[in-house]
């Protein structure tokens, strides 16, 4: 995993670093026996895997042993933050008062900061700066929900909260994929408007500057399509092959969006996302 602080004021994407954190994905999530995990765990409940020091014992062969779903989540620095700042370094191993909340407010932490994760790329990029006042107003609201307590993070609205970024966040994208179809020189009109590409051959489709918000692109082949300035806010790219595609200015793009899909030492992404070990 990345290793920076989920406070850095210059990183677009907020990463996510597993040993400031007392492995709450392993206990606070539920995974089911499927392609992704080998066996049944309730949410709540240490993975079997977690070790004492909150390391996990398979790291090292999570693929090999079934458990593809681990080599895919990320949690956009939540854990460490609800691990030292909401708890103040308190594992939920310390008593059961503290297990409950940690547990809970973690899922909590983890929506809030993808909201403010999105926010900090339109603030990070010169081809958004009309909203960069906007932008560090809404996440310096965020930012001050984030560092409340255990009880008052468990009472947060958050479809309340999405809803007050939702139209900067729909700005952002006008922008940026008006200035991507700009830059291709090709017509708008050539892009796709429906959203349900699963398994579909898309390769080496000019899409730049497309508004694939919540497409459903499983399993569809994207080899060397051009995806530049696309909002990929909510599409769902499990198994999608991106070998050779070129992701560079893809605007709401996250860790877990690129881990879950397929790629190469050829698949450009934008500043900020790495590719996952598994593209090796
Ligand atoms: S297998 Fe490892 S990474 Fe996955 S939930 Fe268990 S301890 Fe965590």
């Amino acid at each position: 995993m990345m290793n920076h602080s989920v406070i850095d004021p210059l990183q677009p994407h907020l990463q996510t670093d597993c040993s400031q954190c007392f492995g709450l994905c392993c206990v606070a999530l539920p995974y089911a026996k499927s392609a992704d995990f080998p066996c049944d765990k309730p949410g709540g409940s240490p993975c079997r895997h977690l070790q004492k020091d909150y390391r996990c014992g398979i790291h090292d062969s999570l693929r090999g042993q079934g458990y593809k779903g681990c080599t895919v989540y990320d949690c956009f620095g939540a854990g460490e933050r609800v691990s030292k700042q909401t708890f103040g370094g308190h594992s939920w191993r310390e008593d059961s008062g503290t297990a409950d909340r940690m547990l809970a407010v973690f899922p909590v932490m983890q929506q809030l900061h993808e909201i403010i994760s999105y926010l900090r790329e339109i603030a990070a990029a010169g081809r958004t700066a009309a909203l960069h006042a906007e932008a560090g107003q809404a996440i310096a609201r965020l930012e001050e929900l984030a560092a409340q307590p255990p009880e008052a993070l468990l009472e947060l609205d958050l479809p309340a909260v999405r809803a007050g970024v939702n139209g900067t966040l729909q700005e952002a994208s006008r922008l940026v994929r008006q200035q991507g179809v700009a830059a291709s020189g090709r017509s708008a009109s050539a892009l796709p408007t429906r959203k349900d590409f699963f398994g579909a051959n898309l390769k080496g489709k000019l899409w730049r500057g497309a508004n694939l918000r919540g497409a459903m692109l499983i399993a569809a082949n994207l080899q060397k399509a051009d995806l530049r300035d696309c909002d990929f806010i909510g599409a769902d790219l499990r198994d999608a092959d991106l070998r050779g595609a070129d992701l560079r200015g893809a605007l709401f793009l996250s860790q877990m969006q690129v881990n879950s899909a397929k790629g190469d030492a050829g698949t450009r992404l934008p500043p900020g996302l790495r590719a996952p070990g598994h593209w090796a």
